[in-house]
């Protein structure tokens, strides 16, 4: 009978062990930042792999979509070394921007490269440049002339505002055809789950505080991307203190001054979150605001320049503020 009983308790233990879920963390660069894949897992050694496999499908994407690595398709492209979108995964990311540039008549703009180069944000030597050239350079930015056949003369991509979302979605596969059904990525901002957390509790997500250090509000999801935008991210400023940010008005060739200070999409599917940050944030609230009545497949965080908070209302049970705001507006598809 004791025997029975000892072999009871050994196996409950060796039940319970290989349950637990160990957390596996790791940091790296790529895609001009700063990456944390965190996986739960009752096997540390499938975790390795999997993040060993997700790192080499973030570099191949960064082959890609790089414009500045001199062998990736979209600077070969660019300085006419290449001609046509032979690459599938640029093929698909075009397909996808060219619906959201439609969509969002024009906010969410690929073709800007050309003005966003001469800004200095590529090289990080900043200017502001006169308004002739800026107006020159606007007549290279129709993206809807791009086709798979190659560029227009002039015209140069930038996927900077979509391919990090569209990595996020590709290291999620990566995780998921490796058996892995608890982890959080967080690619310089953009944040994508997998699952539940470890204890099946929801996971709890910052947004970042734009005025200051720290979390703005706190947003407890499921398996989803999450999503920011913010000026906050890179800009520069003149002698006069005027702040010129990296995220382009498709209208104008200059950084948008819109009233948002920054905007997050929550949603499924990590690319068209990311797409729709940049487009929301050039839109500026009220037109963001309509855009989402049209398309309500999403939910939105706002953050503007007046200290207000504007969510969706599906968001109402799980975002917490962490700040004072001076007005908080929760926002339904009905509301006028
Ligand atoms: P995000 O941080 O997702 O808003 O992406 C911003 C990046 O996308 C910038 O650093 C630019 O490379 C590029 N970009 C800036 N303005 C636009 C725009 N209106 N449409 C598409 N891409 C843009
Ligand atoms: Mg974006």
């Amino acid at each position: 009978m004791k025997t029975i009983r000892y072999l009871f308790y050994i196996c409950l233990i060796l039940f319970f062990t290989s349950c637990k879920q160990v957390k596996t963390v790791e940091s790296f660069k790529a895609m001009n930042t700063f990456m944390t894949v965190t996986v739960f897992s009752n096997n540390p050694k499938k975790a390795e792999q999997a993040i060993n496999g997700l790192k080499i499908k973030v570099n191949e994407i960064e082959d890609v979509f790089s414009t500045t690595r001199e062998n990736s398709d979209v600077y070969k492209i660019n300085n006419g070394l290449e001609y046509g979108f032979n690459n599938e995964m640029l093929k698909e990311v075009l397909d996808f921007s060219k619906t959201i540039y439609r969509k969002s008549s024009g906010a969410f703009n690929p073709g800007m490269y050309p003005i966003i180069k001469e800004w200095g944000f590529t090289t990080e030597e900043y200017k502001v440049p006169s308004k002739t050239k800026i107006e020159e350079l606007l007549k290279y930015t129709d993206f809807s002339k791009v086709e798979y056949s190659g560029l227009p003369e002039g015209m140069q991509l930038d996927f900077g505002a979509i391919a990090k979302g569209y990595a996020g979605d590709k290291a999620i596969e990566i995780l998921k055809e490796c058996g892995i059904t608890s982890a959080i990525l967080d690619f310089g901002g953009n944040i994508q789950t997998l699952g539940l957390k470890s204890d099946d509790s929801l996971w709890k997500v910052g947004i970042r505080n734009p005025w200051n250090n720290g979390a703005a509000c706190a947003l407890k999801v499921k398996e989803t991307a999450v999503v920011t935008s913010g000026g906050y991210e890179r800009f520069f400023e003149d002698e006069n203190g005027n702040r010129y940010i990296h995220i382009f008005d498709p209208e104008t060739g200059y950084p948008s001054t819109s009233d948002i200070e920054s905007v997050t999409i929550v949603c499924p599917n990590g690319m068209y979150a990311d797409a729709l940050t940049t487009s929301l944030f050039v839109m500026g609230t009220k037109k963001a605001v309509n855009f989402w009545k049209e398309n309500p497949d999403f939910d939105f965080v706002i953050l503007t320049k007046k200290h207000e908070l504007i969510f969706s209302r599906n968001l109402e049970q799980s975002l917490e503020p962490l700040i004072s705001f001076d007005c908080i507006e929760c926002i339904s598809a009905f509301d006028l």
